[in-house]
């Protein structure tokens, strides 16, 4: 694998590929997968696709194991990404959702193969549902629930499932191990956030010293997501070693992980033409994209992106850090919407930028096409793949993507 070349940056310049339009790189989605196979084989740990994080199911068949692909299956957080992950990927579905309703677990006990609850109250009004349909079917769903192990590590506190009050995962004090007598068979923890596996074995250690007698009783346990195990300096060794040690310590028939960041991290771009240039305090480039609907983790988060243009890469101006590209033509980079925080971030260019000339974004492959809306009535960007030297269009959208999500 991973001999595909990737995109080479001037592609994206080039008229072959439209703008507006998120274009994904195969060979760096190959070059991901190929890192968690790897992962996958050696500790014998099942990698679920987190579908939140990307849902571009044009190219599942690459990453899923059905197709002799490195992903074991797939883990959703509704109903309709279960359904995505059963039609389209294959391999084990994972549920869970901080709540389900009586209508969604109907629907979703025909779809997943495991279903982690985020209360003792929601597994115990489901419980009698769930034996009905594994006794009618012959089928058992393997249940399981989420644990909060009360140990932050994350940055940013929306991202951080053990900030103080957060409603995700059952604290030590509220957890009762009568479960397993009930029928659940293992636990779930997701804390973590674009981390290292530093931080994960300083969060396995805060959960083995508050639910040790709990651990001992689970058959399998899954860590989630948020391990950024594709970025270069990410410790695999260290993250391999901590699993083995982990599944060995308490017996465990199977661990899990879900990342979904790590499945296509920098494996996608979102390319933008320049529509003005407005003088505010600085210049302000208004582009064919928007923050707002086409990027919020960009608002969210907060981050800035990697910019590029034809001459090269931009600065971001973060503390002082734009100063020092003497010479260089500060702007402000802003969407088309009518929001006046529509902004993306200040950067330096090595030139000025004009109207009509394209930028382009990195990183543009998760977290940003399965949030894109319409607010505005902006036309959502379209969506390509490039493989091989060569683009492919895979989706264009229209008015009738807008309206159909309105009535
Ligand atoms: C968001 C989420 C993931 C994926 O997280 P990444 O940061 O994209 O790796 C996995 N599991 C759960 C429960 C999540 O909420």
């Amino acid at each position: 694998m991973a001999t595909a070349p990737r995109i080479a940056p001037q592609f994206l310049f080039s008229q072959s590929v439209p703008a507006p339009c998120f274009v994904l790189d195969e060979a760096r989605l190959d070059e991901n997968a190929a890192v968690l196979g790897r992962v996958q084989k050696r500790t014998g740990v099942r990698i679920l696709l987190a579908l939140k994080a990307f849902s571009a199911w044009a190219l599942f068949p690459q990453l899923s194991r059905v197709m002799n692909g490195p992903l074991w299956g797939t883990c959703a957080s509704s109903v309709d990404e279960a359904r995505l992950g059963r039609e389209e990927f294959g391999g084990e579905v994972h549920a869970f959702a901080a709540a389900f309703d009586e209508t969604e677990m109907r629907e979703l006990l025909s779809l997943a193969d495991h279903i982690t609850f985020n209360s003792l109250a929601q597994w115990r009004r489901f419980a009698p549902m769930i034996a009905e349909h594994s006794a009618r079917t012959g089928k058992p769903v393997v249940c399981g629930l989420r644990i909060n192990p009360e140990h932050s590590e994350g940055a940013v506190a929306i991202y951080d499932p053990c900030s103080p009050g957060s409603r995700l995962g059952i604290r030590p004090a509220d957890f009762e191990g009568q479960v397993f007598e009930e029928g659940i068979t293992g636990l779930h923890m997701h804390t973590l956030c674009e981390q290292g596996a530093d931080a994960l074995v300083r969060t396995l250690a805060a959960c083995r010293q508050k639910f040790a007698p709990h651990l001992a009783r689970c058959r399998w346990m899954n860590l989630g997501g948020g391990h950024h195990i594709t970025k270069a300096d990410y410790d695999r060794e260290l993250l391999c070693q901590s699993l083995e040690e982990w599944r060995a310590a308490f017996g465990l028939e199977t661990l899990y992980m879900e990342p979904g960041e790590a499945v296509a991290l920098e494996a996608g771009w979102l390319t933008a033409t320049v529509l003005d240039i407005v003088g505010a305090d600085m210049p302000v480039a208004i582009l064919d994209v928007s923050a707002a609907c086409h990027m919020p983790d960009v608002l969210e988060m907060p981050y800035r992106p990697n910019v590029f243009c034809e001459n090269g890469r931009a600065i971001v101006m973060a503390g002082g850090a734009g100063d020092a590209a003497p010479g260089a033509w500060k702007c402000r980079l802003a969407g088309k919407s009518c929001l006046a925080g529509d902004v993306i971030g200040e950067y330096a260019f090595p030139a000025p930028l004009k109207t009509g000339q394209r930028v382009v974004f990195g990183d543009m492959a998760i977290y940003s096409m399965v949030k894109t809306t319409t607010f505005n009535g902006l036309r959502l960007p379209s969506i390509g793949a490039f493989r091989d030297r060569s683009f492919r269009m895979l989706r264009t959208f229209g008015y009738e993507d807008f309206k159909t999500r309105l009535s």
